[in-house]
């Protein structure tokens, strides 16, 4: 993921701010020994509607006010309020294109010493333009990492505290130098838990798999969106179960979906085909249904969607 550089604010120590002013110190608690807890927003630019929406971003911060909450970080803002904040930055930055939106609340205090107890937290914000997280022009070549999930009782997944990222930087990073797109990693039993930053689904004689919430992932939206959509547009079975790593190797399609990946489908595991080697129809269906509710072209599911109300172009010339 790289920053364009064209962000010019951020939310950070209470206020909107230049972004060259939201800045920490080295000794910062957080950047030293990974205690934040961060989440990843899209916003999604319609040019018909001329309207940014966020997508899903009061449930996104929904789970980082819980996940905060796991190592002593205080938020004092409700999800409503960190809604409407990124909705202002978004505006104040007149985005007309897509959007990543990076959350993030750390322990602040610049001192030594691992223990949380006394040490000040804060809270920033940051958008910026964002497009494909993965190439979405074919499907991804994956392999199964040497690197395990961390535990559940060592650094909860789930909690997308910033520490634990190391353990999805590893085996991405593992992964491209393999010269593969992404890396499913196990858990400590050796099932499938997910991909470095992304939910997994295979497709397994027409019924959708997923690792279950014990098996060290993280609870992603878009893993409950395409549960849904699957479910009620599709009338596709979900469940939710160990997944071992040889049913990678027989099943027919298999995908992943997060905030960064968006839904991408994978078409080899380990050089080992995927199905019939294409994209398959489950797959695609659910892709081209996702970009149409996060495009907001799909009324039945607005309230998934925060219009940020982006001034608009002729407003902006006529207030000149
Ligand atoms: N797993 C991990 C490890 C992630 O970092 C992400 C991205 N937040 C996901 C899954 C997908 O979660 P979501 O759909 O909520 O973005």
């Amino acid at each position: 993921m790289t920053s364009t550089g064209t962000q010019k604010y951020a939310f950070f120590q209470g206020k909107i701010v230049p972004y060259e002013l939201a800045k920490v110190g080295v000794l910062t608690h957080g950047l030293n020994y990974g205690t934040g807890v961060f989440e990843g927003i899209r916003g999604y630019w319609n040019p018909d509607k001329e309207d940014l929406f966020l997508l899903l971003a009061r449930e996104h911060y929904v789970r980082f006010l819980k996940n905060t909450r796991m190592i002593f970080i205080d938020v004092p803002y409700t999800a409503d309020e960190l809604v409407e904040y990124t909705a202002e930055l978004c505006r104040m930055h007149r985005f007309r294109e897509d959007v990543y939106i990076r959350p993030l609340a750390y322990k602040s205090s610049e001192s030594i010493g691992v223990s949380m107890q006394g040490i000040a937290d804060d809270t920033a914000i940051v958008v910026t333009p964002f497009g494909n997280y993965v190439d979405m022009d074919r499907g991804l070549a994956v392999c199964v990492s040497s690197w395990k999930r961390s535990d559940d009782n060592a650094i909860p997944g789930r909690a997308k505290i910033t520490g634990n990222y190391v353990n999805s930087a590893l085996a991405k990073n593992e992964a491209i130098l393999n010269g593969y797109d992404e890396a499913i990693v196990l858990n400590q039993l050796g099932y499938v838990s997910e991909a470095s930053a992304a939910n997994i689904f295979l497709v397994r004689d027409g019924v959708l798999v997923t690792p279950s919430v014990a098996d060290g992932i993280l609870e992603g939206y878009t893993r409950n969106a395409v549960m849904m959509l699957a479910r009620d547009e599709l009338g596709v079975r979900c469940v939710e179960r160990s997944v071992g790593r040889s049913e990678l190797y027989t099943a027919d399609e298999i995908f992943l979906c997060g905030t960064g990946v968006q839904v991408a489908p994978i078409t080899s595991v380990d050089r080992r085909r995927v199905g019939t080697g294409e994209v398959g129809p489950i797959s695609s269906s659910l892709q081209s249904m996702y970009f149409d509710v996060a495009r907001a072209r799909n009324p039945k599911y607005s309230s998934w969607l925060t219009p940020v109300q982006m001034p608009s172009r002729v407003a902006e010339a006529s207030a000149m």
